[in-house]
């Protein structure tokens, strides 16, 4: 579906007139919330089956004209990502491997028919935004400006076909720490009627209707005081998938890791690759390969997995205290979090905010 395309895109700015007064911006910065505040600008492209890319440009965040018919309110072709911009001590703003991102827009586009939008396209259209708003970049410990690149159809078509004209768009959020007062460990739920991905569908797409499908379970997860729900795979409903929005690793006594393989039904997760990277350089042995509950359950009693978190942008690294399902509860809600947990989130923040040597290259 990737028609011929100008490259690299070159982008038009459009300031805005109502950029937000510094005094306003401050007040909102120094409590940011997640996802409730928006900046001055927004990136648009354009694509249609006949031009391909073009009109790469910066305007002000504002509402979008959507036909009524546009195929993405009715059959939800749409794709996004999330990634966040770390303002260092220096004053300078850095993404982490936002080139990751790029690719995985592309795949998830693959598999919803969309057109891909080049990796290099893709950095310059978020180094364009952060260049426009970067003064939103928020600079307290553990805060960030949280980016959304996302892509929708919006050809005005009711057919059940590909769109021909699509629409790729960053918005920017600024983030607070999302550990206030300390992290910690969290209880989850395990889903055990619905399931988030089967053979051959979209869990490997950062697609939306990925998420509209797991706002029910996540809902009973919340029912059941728990923060996030887990799933395990459809088809055998044994093996450990992945939690709504975040990867799931195990710690054993040995020091080994063991991550759920990418079967092609979870979210290819940049944390969870960063983190198989950082635990390497560590020493650690990582196994990437299906883990089944009743592993879980077992080797956690006989006291051989010995810490477990969940890992995303979001949150970065999150302690996993206990699981609950209907029948049983796997470990304790009140365990404190482990320790190689807490080094690599330490790690890996520390590589994002610029207070560790940027080794692996992750750093723009
Ligand atoms: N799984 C799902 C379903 C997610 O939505 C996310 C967040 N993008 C992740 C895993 C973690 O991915 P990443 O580390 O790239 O944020």
């Amino acid at each position: 579906t990737t028609a011929e395309t100008t490259f690299p895109l070159s982008f038009t700015h459009h300031p805005s007139s109502a950029a937000r007064a510094e005094a306003e911006r401050e007040i909102i910065l120094a409590d940011p919330g997640f996802g409730k505040h928006f900046t001055d600008h927004m990136v648009q492209i354009d694509w249609d089956i006949e031009t391909g890319w073009h009109d790469a440009r910066v305007t002000p965040y504002g509402p979008l004209m959507l036909d009524p018919a546009a195929s993405v309110l009715h059959y939800a072709q749409e794709i996004f990502e999330g990634l966040k911009a770390y303002r260092h001590a220096d004053g300078s703003i850095y993404t982490f491997r936002p080139e990751k991102n790029a690719e995985r827009l592309q795949r998830s586009a693959r598999r919803l028919a969309l057109p891909e939008l080049g990796v290099d396209d893709f950095v310059e259209s978020i180094k364009q935004l952060i260049a426009a708003d970067g003064q939103w970049v928020p600079d307290a410990p553990e805060t960030s400006l949280y980016l959304r690149p996302f892509m929708i159809a919006n050809e005005s078509f009711l057919g059940v076909r590909s769109a021909q004209k699509v629409g790729y768009y960053v918005i920017a959020s600024p983030a607070g720490a999302y550990f206030t007062g300390g992290v910690k460990p969290v209880s989850i739920w395990l889903s055990t009627e619905y399931s988030r991905a089967g053979k051959g569908g979209t869990g490997a797409a950062k697609c939306g209707g990925n998420y509209a499908s797991s706002l029910l379970p996540q809902a009973e997860a919340y029912e059941n005081g728990c923060a996030q729900v887990l799933f395990l795979d459809s088809e055998e409903g044994k093996y450990v998938d992945e939690l709504g929005g975040m990867n799931v690793f195990f710690v054993y006594k040995d020091g080994t890791l063991v991550t759920p393989a990418l079967t092609g039904s979870i979210l290819e997760g940049i944390t969870r690759d960063s983190i198989i990277q950082l635990a390497k350089d560590r020493g650690h042995t990582v196994e990437e390969r299906r883990f089944s509950l009743e592993e879980w359950k077992r080797d956690s009693e006989a006291g051989e997995i010995v810490e477990v978190f969940a890992c995303g942008t979001a949150a970065v690294v999150t302690p996993i205290a206990q699981l609950k399902t209907p029948d049983f509860t796997i470990g304790d809600a009140e365990a404190p979090a482990g320790e190689l947990t807490m080094a690599i989130r330490q790690e890996l923040t520390d590589i994002q905010y610029g207070r560790l040597p940027d080794r692996h290259g992750w750093l723009t």
